[in-house]
């Protein structure tokens, strides 16, 4: 680069700025849809990096695809690993299994299970969606008429829609009438994994796709899927080209499954994920989807008590994130604000509806975020004009966690 008279210039470095000036002196509150809490154990992991090749570390990934298992309740051995969000594991999904000439019936619940379409017809795919509206679960009747006219492929759908907090209850019934007729399921569980009941084999579900930041309680960044024995072979046997390389399940599990190289894998990220599922066996699946039931039920209770409305039915609520419609008149991003900058709390805006969301995934459920969190949230809707009852929400909310305690 030449200055104006004709010197070259060099690139200076720019002023330093050290990230703990950056940073909070107090971490805020993660409150929100993802990422949200880790665990010190899961925070000390990911502090070690080690070979990404030789004994140490296949003794890892060893421990880590056993205890997948269990958390993706399939004794198929196919667990792989994703060095990417949640939404790299989901392409990882639909890439290996849609190609042009494959048909894709995309089950849109909103922002993230629209997402699977979209990426479906990225990779050539032809899909057709069943518009799901807004609030409601999927209809399973729906899904039985498309997938009757359709000759489908492949299902996309998501368990819980994180963007506006539906949970499609029905998703073993969907996925065992695909698995009837011959399509291929592919679920995306990144908020829910481990927060509530996903039987894949039980349900016969052939991919489950999870990131690492939600339900599972790990870092950003590295993510699992889980293929069933009956999709496996469509992905080693496919003929069409595969545009991925990093993507190409049949090049990772060089090193989820043979402890080859495939690429140098996110090590870190990896001993994170490690102890985050070595914290769901310890707890138990049973135990842990009791935590997070009482906890979002309780938080649910409070809020109606604060007297605020929730943005869906009971029947199809999301409990791993709950959506609380902003009252009329009242600003998200105001409330959002405030939580922040004067309690040190963070919790979610939205894609465009009128909510504010909470997270119910991992260490959100502790009775003594709940409080803060609630009584940020409260004191917050006052701020920004609201009416409220932050004492109410209190003592609602203490009476139905006291099921907690004993
Ligand atoms: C967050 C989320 C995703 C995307 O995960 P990223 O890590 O942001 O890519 C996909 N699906 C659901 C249901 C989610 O909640």
């Amino acid at each position: 680069m030449l200055d104006k008279a004709g010197a070259i210039q060099v690139v200076p470095p720019p002023d330093d700025l050290p990230l703990d000036r950056i940073l909070p002196d107090e971490p805020l509150l993660l409150m929100g849809a993802g990422p949200v809490p880790v665990p010190q154990k899961v925070a000390i992991a990911n502090s070690v990096v080690i070979n990404h090749l030789g004994d140490t570390m296949s003794q890892v990934i060893g421990r880590v695809r056993l205890m997948s298992q269990y958390v993706f309740q399939t004794t198929s051995p196919h667990i792989i690993g994703v060095a990417g969000p949640g939404s790299a594991a989901m392409e990882m999904a639909v890439a290996n299994l849609v190609w042009p000439g494959r048909k894709v019936l995309c089950i849109n619940n909103g922002f993230f299970s629209s997402r699977l379409g979209e990426m479906a017809e990225r990779c050539g795919g032809t899909v057709d969606r069943y518009d799901v509206p807004i609030g409601q679960a999927a209809d399973p009747a729906e899904v039985e008429k498309f997938l009757q006219n359709g000759a489908y492929d492949v299902v996309t759908l998501v368990q819980g829609e994180t963007s506006c907090t539906v949970w499609n209850r029905d998703l073993k019934i969907i996925t065992r009438m695909a698995r009837e007729h011959g399509v291929l399921s592919i679920v995306d569980a990144v908020c829910t994994l481990s927060t509530m009941p996903l039987e894949m084999d039980n349900w016969d579900v052939d991919v489950v796709v999870t990131g690492g930041q939600k339900g599972l309680a790990s870092i950003p960044g590295v993510s699992l899927i889980a293929f069933s024995e009956h999709v496996w072979p469509v992905m080693m046997e496919r003929n069409a080209p595969m545009e991925h390389w990093c993507l190409d399940v049949r090049l990772a599990r060089q090193f989820w499954e043979e402890k080859g190289y495939h690429y140098t894998a996110p090590v870190s990220g990896i001993m994170a994920i490690h102890e985050a599922l070595r914290l769901v066996c310890l707890e138990t699946l049973e135990k842990r989807f009791e935590r997070h039931t009482i906890s979002s039920v309780a938080l649910q209770q409070a809020i109606e008590a604060m007297g605020l409305e929730l943005f869906v039915r009971p029947e199809c609520r999301l409990n791993s994130v709950v959506g609380i419609k902003t009252p009329k008149g009242v600003d998200g991003k105001h409330i959002l604000d405030v939580m922040s900058s004067v309690y040190g709390v963070e919790i979610s805006g939205s894609f465009g509806l009128p909510i504010v969301r909470i997270g119910q995934m991992g260490e959100q459920c502790r009775a003594h975020n709940l409080f803060r969190a609630l009584h940020a949230f409260g004191m917050s809707m006052k701020a920004a004009g609201a009416s409220v009852d932050v004492p109410a929400a209190m003592a609602t909310l203490e009476n139905s966690l006291a099921v907690l305690d004993g």
